[in-house]
């Protein structure tokens, strides 16, 4: 194989060269890696980092997901929805802010009451959020699960800006065995991968940009199995990917299975985000808050590797710890002081800034639409 130097200089890898960039640990070997992937973010996303005030309206939730702490199963969780009034407040302080969009979050539900609650919630914040600097209103990015191409229809029209819609809904693992182990419970999958692969080619359909993602440090999973995830990342052409660590959940039903030392999870998860930004250059890549979790300042370190938007947590401190997707979760216990130090900690990065007022759309997507 090329030297490391002579492979970052690339613009194409094999899986046995991108496998190699993976497994990358020792410093010099990382920092190259770091750079390189720092330095095409720049090349083609250019110097701003986006906020999406992130919402998390709900954790009711019908699927049992066995990572998952707000899974259906999970008798210990207080159950909560947020009100259109209290989502429209939040979505009212992202803007006031200058965040050019907000990402509303929930567990997954399918029945018709949620859907034209999701379409009311959308019309509210549509009609809020337009003026002369922001003709189309906040941009919304939706990740509210598996759904039909109807309602992902009837979401977007709702939603009322085209040019600021997407929805992420992440593949978690592209290894069929590793996917069905995580979403199974006696008796029955919960999910099956193929569903998902058709749901993004829906959203696709429905105008929306398109974000996946997978969790990394899954127990079993294999750095080929992430070489396959990234093979799928480009397969799916995704616009934008959030993804980060895996993260033991007391609410969940992994705990045996245990989950990656902090010290390698934390240089696997960056490795990926690298080399992501280097097969998908003109993505939206996202620094997740499980990365935050895993080590505080992750999400800034996420950035220098290759991440171009953060989701700062503006849900109501109410309820918050109740959103308990794994444990000890970064951001339950603060406040918005906590977003106005990531704000500053980002403008302090070297060649790195705040793009507010802005959507911030993947380049991939501006340039599929021409
Ligand atoms: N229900 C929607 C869905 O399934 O796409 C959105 C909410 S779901 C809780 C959001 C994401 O949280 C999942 O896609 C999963 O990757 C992540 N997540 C859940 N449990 C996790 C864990 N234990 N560690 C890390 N990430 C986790």
């Amino acid at each position: 194989m090329s030297t490391l130097s002579t492979l970052l200089a690339q613009t194409q890898w094999t899986d046995e060269e991108r496998r190699y960039l993976l497994s990358l640990t020792k410093p010099e070997d990382v920092e190259a890696l770091r750079a390189r992937a720092f330095s095409v973010t720049t090349e083609t996303m250019g110097p701003n980092v986006y906020l999406r005030g992130l919402i998390e309206i709900s954790n009711l939730c019908t699927a049992n997901c066995r990572y998952c702490g707000i899974r259906k199963s999970n008798h210990e969780v207080e159950r909560y929805t947020l009100s259109q009034d209290q989502i429209l407040a939040c979505a009212l302080e992202a803007h006031r802010l200058g965040y050019g969009s907000i990402a509303i979050q929930a567990g997954e539900r399918r029945d018709e009451k949620w859907v034209r609650f999701i379409e009311d919630v959308l019309k509210a914040i549509h009609a809020a959020t337009q003026d002369e600097a922001h003709p189309h209103g906040l941009g919304i990015t939706l990740s509210l699960g598996e759904q039909t191409l109807e309602v992902y229809e009837r979401w977007a029209a709702a939603a009322g800006n085209p040019e600021g819609l997407r929805y992420l809904l992440r593949i978690e693992s592209s290894n069929p065995t590793l996917f069905n182990a995580l979403h199974s419970t006696p008796g029955k999958y919960e999910k099956v991968l193929e569903h998902r692969y058709r749901a993004l080619q829906d959203l696709r359909r429905a105008g929306y940009q398109v974000g996946t993602g997978v969790m990394i440090g899954l127990p079993n999973q294999t750095l080929d199995d992430l070489v396959h995830d990234l093979r799928t990342f480009e397969t799916i052409d995704a616009d934008m990917i959030g993804m980060g660590p895996y993260i033991t959940s007391h609410g969940g039903d992994m705990v045996e299975e245990g989950m990656m030392a902090h010290d390698p999870l934390l240089q696997r998860t960056l490795n990926m985000i690298a080399v992501t930004r280097l097969v998908l250059t003109g993505a939206n890549i996202a620094a997740a808050t499980a990365l935050e979790t895993l080590e505080p300042g992750g999400r800034l370190k996420g950035i220098t590797y290759g991440c171009n938007v953060v989701m700062p947590n503006i849900t109501p401190q109410l309820t918050r710890t109740s959103y308990q997707l794994y444990d000890n979760k970064s951001g339950t216990e603060v406040g918005s002081e906590a977003n106005r130090a990531i704000e500053a900690a980002i403008n302090a990065i070297p060649g790195r800034q705040l793009g507010l007022f802005t959507l911030g759309s993947a380049k991939r997507w501006c340039a599929r639409q021409g």
